[in-house]
């Protein structure tokens, strides 16, 4: 089982090292599954349909309003008309009856036409407000969500420096263990950590029990771990961790 030897000292540096690299990867995991990136992935999937929402009001507001100034217009033209038309009649210009007939029957289709394009323009301008209301309500909805995305944005950058800090923290804590670990036995832990993708690769030998998978040890292995030297370093045959024997051990 024992292909490496180290001191008792030595290994039980290992475990230090094997607690701080354990925290980076606690730390590691804490940053790209902080809740606030699923939240802010939301907001923005939000804003950007609130913003599509904006895009699609104004568009219609600038349709109606185009339709409605072209309908006043219409309005407009046809009040002339009958303004004029009714001055000639008023004015006693007109003697001849068949004229004066077709003068007043143009007048009132002319009202009738007035009437059906102020209908219009009623009808474009209650859209109209009914568009603005929607603009409104998305312009409003765009300012909460930015107002979200701010908070959420402050509160997952607070989260990140504090995990920088402690990971700054123990990154100096593993980097002052280093120098006590031998150039073999930190050779073989970090093959087993990279091959545990950055599990813990050392763990302590607690009352026959591993630290790293929380198996006890059977008899067998217990005998074993028992029988080896006190500079061989010993590996839990079920999970390949570097068992470290420990005051605590039982041995
Ligand atoms: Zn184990």
């Amino acid at each position: 089982m024992p292909f490496v030897k180290a001191s008792p000292e030595a290994q039980l540096r290992l475990l230090e090292l094997a607690d701080r690299d354990t925290e980076l990867g606690r730390l590691d995991h804490r940053r790209r599954t902080l809740p606030e990136n699923a939240e802010l992935d939301q907001l923005n999937e939000r804003a950007a349909r609130v913003r599509d929402a904006m895009t699609i009001a104004d568009t219609n507001l600038s349709d109606l309003d185009r339709d409605l100034s072209r309908a006043e217009k219409d309005v407009d033209q046809v009040t002339v008309r009958i303004d004029k038309d009714n001055q000639r009649l008023n004015a006693g210009q007109v003697s001849n009856a068949r004229e004066l007939e077709s003068l007043q029957s143009e007048v009132t289709s002319l009202r009738k036409r007035q009437g059906d394009l102020e209908e219009v323009v009623l009808e474009l301008m209650e859209r109209r407000e009914a568009a603005q209301a929607l603009r409104d309500g998305a312009g409003a909805e765009a300012e909460t969500v930015g107002g979200d995305v701010a908070a959420v944005t402050a509160r997952r950058d607070a989260a990140l420096a504090e995990i920088d800090e402690q990971a700054a923290k123990a990154t100096a804590a593993r980097a002052a263990v280093l120098p006590d670990v031998p150039a073999d036995l930190l050779a073989l832990y970090d093959r087993i950590l990279r091959a545990s993708a950055g599990g813990r690769a050392a763990a302590e030998l607690r009352r026959g029990q591993c630290g790293g998978c929380r198996e006890m040890l059977s008899t067998v292995e217990l005998n074993e771990v028992r029988g080896a030297a006190a500079d061989e370093v010993v590996r839990h045959e079920e999970c390949g961790r570097i068992l470290v024997r420990t005051a605590e051990s039982g041995m």
